[in-house]
């Protein structure tokens, strides 16, 4: 199994800084990336200094002067085979995600699968840059709007999707014409690492070199100086609330543009005419899937009163099944936590809610093995406990019940965070409801589907504290460009705006 880090070039590498080609020896600290399924060492990785960090902006800003002026289509040339370099290395890939993230193999698969996606969607998008034309209020005049790639962009992503976030971002920033920074994970550097040998060639083979940059860093000190580095006119960030907080503020404060893909608290609602079965296998993937550690996890259930003892007894006999072991393993449906710290975060959490009153209806222990595994955990709760508010990364699922649909969508509405939602339901009027402007208050709103599971072609983002940034696919692709309005005068006189007049007394 460990033959996959050779087969993805990583065999003798201890750089993780990538200009336009790996920096030997980086001066920063060193990181050790563990298999979170054993707690074993997979590998080690050097890490940027500052001067390590300067050189790679250096370079992603003079290299942007050159690609910005290459014609989107044949940028997305270059994205187009970068899928394809992709499906190459699927399996593999997806392995090391597994190997380094702790996600079921269909799950670690299913990253690599977006990261190609992402790379078909911006292949298309790369012939369809456009802007409008606006009719104008003055004769012979034309107005118009065009998009002009921004600069150098950094990408700072969290551990959870270790290579789909970034191609989220890449993919797109690549073809609108930017080149970019990768500031991943310091947990899992590795995939990354990989990622960056497959970009290396592919770009390199087109005369590209430097497009796609990587910087690892053994802490988030990269993050802080990509936050408050004017080189850089767009930050990408994906992680934690508080991350955001840090970097929007820091981003903010110079001016710059961030786009945040935050924290998550998400909830479905089951309805007295949900077709339970259905929810049943939805409510499972979505609170138990990749162990709780998706930002679309669902943390919360609301069910009506007249279903909630039937649905809770089925839930607890479904939790029961679930196979809990190596995620590499066929059949397996929940692997380990990241480490250590976040089982800690885990079992405190389980004690607070315990503490304030919640009910542990199933699991919350600690899995006696190797590695980092919890039981999936229920908590019977009320919704105004502070530990529901709280987006805690780990497969805790809070139940609660409700009697109207007004106090669930009150409920489900009353945490910080709005990024994914699910109502279950027969019944039209209920649906309409849910989705209306008094409705879900949340970036994704879905229903009869889980809360987890976005496919690429929407806009990605939640609202409130989770940082109302968009990525991936319909129009997110704006955030990586800036606009421009053009008027142009076609005739021989110069008419003002709003009639004003300016007429010069004859000389
Ligand atoms: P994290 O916030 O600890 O770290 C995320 C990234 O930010 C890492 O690369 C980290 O080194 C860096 N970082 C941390 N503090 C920083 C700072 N002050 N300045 C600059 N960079 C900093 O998150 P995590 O534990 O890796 O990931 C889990 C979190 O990410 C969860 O809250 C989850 O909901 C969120 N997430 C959100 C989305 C989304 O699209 N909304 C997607 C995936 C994960």
């Amino acid at each position: 199994m460990h033959d996959v880090l050779n087969r993805l070039g990583l065999q003798s590498l201890n750089s993780g800084v990538c200009s336009s080609s790996w920096i030997s020896n980086p001066s920063g600290g060193e990181i050790v990336s563990y298999n979170p399924a054993t707690s074993e060492p997979l590998a080690s990785v050097m890490t940027a200094s500052r001067a390590d960090y300067d050189r790679v902006i250096e370079q992603a800003t003079s290299v942007f002067r050159s690609w910005r002026n290459i014609p989107a289509p044949a940028r997305g040339e270059v994205i187009r085979q970068l899928g394809i370099a992709l499906r190459e290395k699927k399996d593999d890939l997806g392995l090391l995600v597994t190997l380094e993230a702790g996600k079921v193999l269909s799950e670690g698969r299913g990253e690599v699968q977006e990261m190609i996606d992402m790379c078909d969607f911006a292949v298309g998008l790369s012939r369809q840059l456009h802007g409008l034309t606006i009719a104008t209020e003055r004769s012979q005049h034309r107005m118009f709007e065009q998009w002009h790639p921004l600069g150098a962009i950094g990408i700072i992503t969290a551990f959870n999707f270790p290579v789909a976030v970034w191609a989220w971002n890449a993919a797109l920033a690549a073809v609108c014409g930017d080149t970019m920074i990768w500031k991943p994970s310091p947990v899992t550097p590795l995939t990354a690492i990989a990622v960056q040998h497959i970009v290396n060639e592919v770009f390199t083979r087109n005369g590209f070199p430097g497009i796609c940059q990587l910087c690892l860093s053994d802490g988030p000190c990269v993050g802080e100086w990509m936050a408050a580095d004017p080189r850089l006119p767009l930050i990408s960030a994906t992680g934690s609330c508080k991350m955001g907080r840090s970097v929007g503020e820091t981003v903010a404060r110079r001016l710059g543009r961030s786009l945040l893909e935050l924290g998550g608290n998400n909830g479905i609602i089951l309805t007295e005419s949900a077709d339970l079965d259905l929810a049943l296998r939805a409510v499972c993937f979505a609170a138990v899937g990749t162990t709780g550690q998706r930002c679309t996890t669902q943390r919360r259930l609301f069910l009506h009163t007249s279903i909630a003892d039937r649905f809770i007894e089925r839930l607890i006999r479904a939790y029961r099944s679930m196979k809990i072991g190596n995620p590499w393993e066929s059949g397996v449906l929940l692997g380990p936590l990241i480490n250590s710290a976040a089982v800690d975060r885990m079992l405190a959490a389980v004690q607070t809610a315990t503490d304030s009153g919640g009910e542990v209806l199933y699991g919350g222990r600690r899995i006696e093995r190797p590695g980092h595994f919890v039981e999936p955990t229920i908590i019977r709760a009320r919704s105004e406990m502070p530990i529901v508010h709280e987006e805690t990364f780990a497969p805790i699922l809070y139940v609660m019940t409700y009697r109207s649909l007004d106090e669930a969508i009150e409920q489900h509405n009353s945490v910080s965070q709005g990024l994914s939602s699910s109502i279950f339901t027969d019944r039209l009027t209920e649906s309409e409801r849910f989705l209306s402007a008094s409705g879900s208050d949340c970036g994704i709103a879905n229903v009869n589907i889980g809360t987890s599971g976005a496919e690429i072609g929407g806009a990605f983002g939640g609202e409130k504290e989770t940082g109302g940034g968009r990525e991936a696919g319909s129009d997110a692709w704006k955030a990586y460009m800036r606009r421009q309005t053009c008027t142009i005068n076609g005739g021989g006189t110069l008419p003002l705006a709003q009639g004003v007049e300016f007429d010069l007394p004859e000389a």
